[in-house]
């Protein structure tokens, strides 16, 4: 079902990202008066942007939502960054003002199947490998979502696709209304995000919506390894498909071999499973494995479900798939080695901002660790990394906000040290360091109170190693 949008009804979009710019792109297409409201400056928007509203008669408010701005509506469409629970959000519910998502005002309206894929953990990386193994076979994807592209974007000019591949945040995912992927992929759930959502079942809520509107003959794809999903329920009819280590899991990994079974209509005779090789790739870590294996169902999975022929139809199947495989370069800023200086490696896994990640980057590490992590705390139980950080690091140098927090739970399991900036985390890891040990920064928490963002937290991470293998280098030939 898709919301009607009646000509000439009036939507208040609230906030100015990337999303809030293509809702407002969108409502306008569908003939909506269009307003927008952002709590910051005008200045947020560069100029020509500001100018382009304008002339296309949005309305506009800056500096706060007003009562008077944002409730004069028939609905309002908050941007994935605005909690629901904001005042000016209270009093449109005690209005009965309908908000919807972007996923909301997309359902119903893509005329291709939609794989859509959340998690905890992993959904850039799977999503970026679905697009590239779609690539590979010819078929002409859309990716977007939480990444990237806007997923409203898709309807700016959906003529050339043949398949649409969305990541979505828990955030998104709030306000889905009637949104029905035909491949619904949960990755992995662990606490994260509980500053907004408050509440381990309240987050666990929002991602499990994505298999609350599947129909019969849709799919959904699970973690198999994660207990959390053990329970996840999904809709009447749908196959589900589970990836993981467990001998029953449709996708399963062995060692650097995904075995995938997709037959399993007891009465047809079931081939053999098909087999993909990661060595030599990319994608041969403990937690890139899991990513393949769900990547690969999803690939394998779409075909019989897409309406027009892929344009090299003939590239469809295991050997492009394969290729693909080989081709693929996982996104910066996780897990990626920097440098190796005096035998010690240097790690950037700055993309690990919660809790989970921080632990899938522990378990899979082989050397002893100097561990870099702190940054703002997202209201995280950091508890249960006590084991893993007890056996796996040797030294802990905390930064940020949650460093006084990290340091009074752990204080006295092992050496810690705390420091004031990046440069001088890397000083005081590398000092300790001894050969054979891994400098990694996984910091557990989000980097707003140090940097712009994750992306600028591993930028200045790996220009302070970068320089630090510059002055060992500049040293030695000195002597
Ligand atoms: P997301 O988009 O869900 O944040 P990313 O692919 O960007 O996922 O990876 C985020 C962090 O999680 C990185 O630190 C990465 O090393 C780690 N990671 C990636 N895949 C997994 C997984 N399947 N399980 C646990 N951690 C993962």
């Amino acid at each position: 079902m898709s919301i009607p949008l009646t000509p000439g009804k009036r939507g208040v979009v609230l906030g100015c990202g990337a999303a809030g710019l293509s809702v407002v792109r969108f409502l306008l297409a569908h003939g909506q008066e269009v307003a927008l409201s952002d709590r910051g400056p005008a200045e947020a928007l560069d100029p020509g942007q500001l100018e382009a509203l304008e002339q296309l008669g949005v309305a506009l408010e800056w500096g706060e939502h007003s009562r008077g701005f944002v409730l004069e509506s028939d609905y309002i469409v908050p941007s994935p960054g605005v909690p629901l629970d904001i005042p000016i959000l209270q009093a449109a519910a005690a209005r009965n003002i309908p908000l919807l998502g972007e996923l909301a005002l997309a359902a119903g309206r893509f005329q291709l199947p939609v794989i859509a894929i959340t998690g905890s953990n992993g959904k850039t990386t799977v999503t970026e490998l679905v697009g590239e193994l779609l690539a590979a076979q010819g078929i002409r994807t859309f990716v977007g979502g939480n990444i990237g592209t806007p997923l409203l974007d898709f309807f700016v000019d959906p003529g050339g696709y043949q398949a649409v591949v969305l990541e979505l945040s828990s955030f998104q995912l709030e306000l889905a209304g009637d949104f029905r992927p035909e491949i619904a992929m949960i990755l992995n759930i662990s606490p994260d995000h509980l500053d907004r959502h408050h509440s381990l079942e309240a987050y666990m809520g929002a991602k499990l919506k994505l298999l609350a509107k599947q129909q019969p003959g849709d799919i959904a794809i699970l973690g198999g390894d994660d207990s959390r999903l053990d329970q996840a329920g999904t809709a009447p009819g749908v196959a589900l498909y589970r990836f993981g280590h467990g001998a029953t899991s449709e996708a399963r990994v062995c060692g650097d071999i995904i075995e995938l079974t997709l037959e399993r209509d007891a009465a047809r005779s079931v081939p053999p499973p098909e087999r993909y090789r990661l060595e030599q790739t990319s994608l041969a870590t403990a937690v890139n494995r899991l990513n393949a294996a769900a990547a690969l169902l999803a690939v394998r999975l779409l075909p019989p479900l897409l309406r027009t022929p892929a344009a090299g139809a003939t590239d469809i199947g295991p050997e492009a798939v394969q290729l693909g495989l080989a081709g693929f370069q996982p996104p910066p800023h996780r897990m990626a080695e920097v440098a190796m200086i005096d035998g010690v490696r240097y790690i950037n896994d700055s993309k690990a901002t919660n809790v989970g990640a921080l632990q899938a980057a522990l378990a899979g590490s082989e050397q002893p660790l100097i561990l870099i992590a702190g940054g703002r705390d997202k209201d995280s139980d950091f508890r249960p990394l006590a084991e893993l950080l007890a056996s796996r690091v040797r030294h802990l140098v905390l930064i940020g906000e949650a460093a006084a927090k990290l340091a009074a739970l752990f204080r006295g399991r092992l050496a810690i040290s705390q420091a004031s900036s990046m440069e001088e985390a890397v000083a005081l890891a590398s000092g300790v360091a001894a050969p054979g040990d891994c400098v990694l920064l996984a910091p557990g928490c989000a980097s707003f109170d140090m940097f712009q963002g994750y992306g600028h937290r591993g930028e200045v991470f790996s220009r302070c190693v970068l320089q630090l293998k510059q002055e060992t280098e500049t040293a030695k030939e000195g002597r």
